[in-house]
């Protein structure tokens, strides 16, 4: 027999909780039988007195099988089940590629994804933005496109992992979530209830990302690969740059239309590439698809240049109910802004800094994200062109294309853009794309 507030002494006082008690205090967040106020107790305790690698393991499981757990073996796939989580960045368009280029690599992708939050986007408002197709399938559709196209990419469900929505929001409005151990279960919890065979973590480094330092990413990282390999699912984990927006252009519609010229070969922007490759290339690595990382990066290429991983993108959105012909007319399917603008330069020299969390804020004041949960999104709306770190720029010429709703919003993105810029005499050292990859 187990107390909330006796579990919570513990933790005040430095102790090491046992699982039994894990699991007791995590049931009673999933049925209420824990009042807010436990939760916010333990939460503080433990955001200042940390929490074991196996007490880490064991709140993660604890809080994974609060719900539903996917599991894929009675469907006989013939590929591993794997998956990328990201920290979250500005222009990250990476799982709309890497889904079905791994899909087209033989994995299966049943990605489960989240909403913008701050000033970074999200996947699944991404795809809100193609009209007809389906966020919220219900479970067999789900299973039958992941079975048969190899990758569906979805929004959360109420079902798995219920204990993280209690909780996360109790975090969040008691300044407790800026903690290494309870981020770590939070994102693996909703990952681990999906049932993966193998996840890649790409952990944001920078001005856009969403841990504060270069040493707080790693400590994330290497934490996410102990408890997810510690809880059984093959876990890596790559930190990659985000001082500037990883595509030229950020805004859902226009992130869509620029995945799908990615992979079409019409246009692949050096860094988005870079960091998609690496991500892809370590997840068949890890879902043993591929020997080596090289062997992994020919097998992606061909099926980028083969058409094949566009062919996998267009058939997962027309099976969950999005138009057939996305690919070849994008223009029918995707709202277009009113008013396009540029962004003069407000003196010339080299672009040596971004602050990468302004470009994702202005794109959040044109309407492109939310202020409140409750807010409608503006698909059309946010930035095309921005200029890379390290470029050139003359007075007057644009550091980036504003697509607004209103002349006023145009208006006040030109500002906010002008300002994330810093123009200097001389462009800097540049930044690695890639940082560092981690595994167990
Ligand atoms: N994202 C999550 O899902 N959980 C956290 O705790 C932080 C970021």
């Amino acid at each position: 027999m187990f107390l909330p507030q006796e579990i919570i002494r513990k933790k005040r006082d430095g102790g090491v909780m046992s699982a039994e008690e894990i699991q007791f205090f995590v049931r009673g967040i999933t049925d209420g039988s824990v009042t807010e106020g436990q939760i916010a107790a333990l939460a503080m305790a433990v955001f200042f007195n940390d929490m074991t690698m196996d007490e880490r393991v064991a709140f993660t499981l604890a809080m994974r099988d609060s719900g539903e757990v996917l599991d894929w073996r009675a469907l006989n796939l013939n590929g591993p089940v794997v998956d990328k989580h990201s920290t979250g960045g500005v222009g990250d368009v990476v799982s709309l590629l890497l889904g079905p280029m791994i899909a087209a690599c033989g994995g299966y992708v049943p990605m489960i994804s989240g909403r913008g939050l701050g000033h970074t986007g999200g996947t699944l408002d991404k795809f809100d933005a193609i009209p007809g197709y389906c966020t919220v399938p219900d479970n067999a559709l789900f299973r039958k496109v992941v079975q048969d196209v190899g990758v569906a990419i979805i929004g959360q469900t109420a079902s798995l992992a219920p204990s993280d929505k209690r909780f996360y929001s109790i975090r969040d409005t008691t300044g407790t979530v800026e903690s290494v151990a309870m981020i770590t279960g939070s994102i693996l919890s909703k990952k681990l209830s999906a049932g993966l065979d193998a996840l890649v973590m790409d952990v944001k480094v920078g001005s856009g990302a969403f841990m504060p330092t270069y040493a707080k990413s790693v400590e994330l990282a290497e934490s996410i690969v102990g408890v997810g390999n510690g809880a059984g699912m093959h876990t890596s984990a790559i930190l990659t740059d985000m001082n500037e927006s990883l595509a030229p252009y950020a805004g859902n519609a226009l992130e869509v239309r620029g995945a799908m010229d990615y992979l079409t070969g019409k246009s692949r922007p050096a860094r988005l590439h870079e960091v998609t490759m690496a991500l892809c290339a370590e997840m068949l690595v890890l879902g043993k698809l591929a020997d080596t990382e090289q062997a992994a990066r020919v097998k992606l290429q061909a099926a980028l240049d083969s058409g094949a991983a566009a062919e996998r993108f267009a058939r997962m959105v027309t099976a969950l109910g999005g138009p057939a012909d996305l690919l070849e007319q994008p223009d029918r399917h995707l709202e277009r802004a009113p008013i396009v603008v540029p962004v003069p330069a407000l003196q010339a020299g080299y672009a040596s800094n971004t602050d990468c969390r302004g470009i994702g804020l202005a794109v959040v004041s044109l309407g492109g994200g939310r202020r409140r949960p409750a807010d409608a999104i503006d698909f059309a709306v946010g930035l095309t062109e921005l200029v890379g770190l390290g470029e050139q720029i003359a007075v007057g010429q644009p550091l980036a294309i504003v697509h607004a709703r209103t002349e006023a919003a145009a208006e006040q993105a030109v500002r906010e853009v002008q300002q994330a810029y810093q123009i200097s005499a001389s462009a800097g050292e540049a930044n690695p794309v890639v940082y560092r990859t981690i595994r167990p």
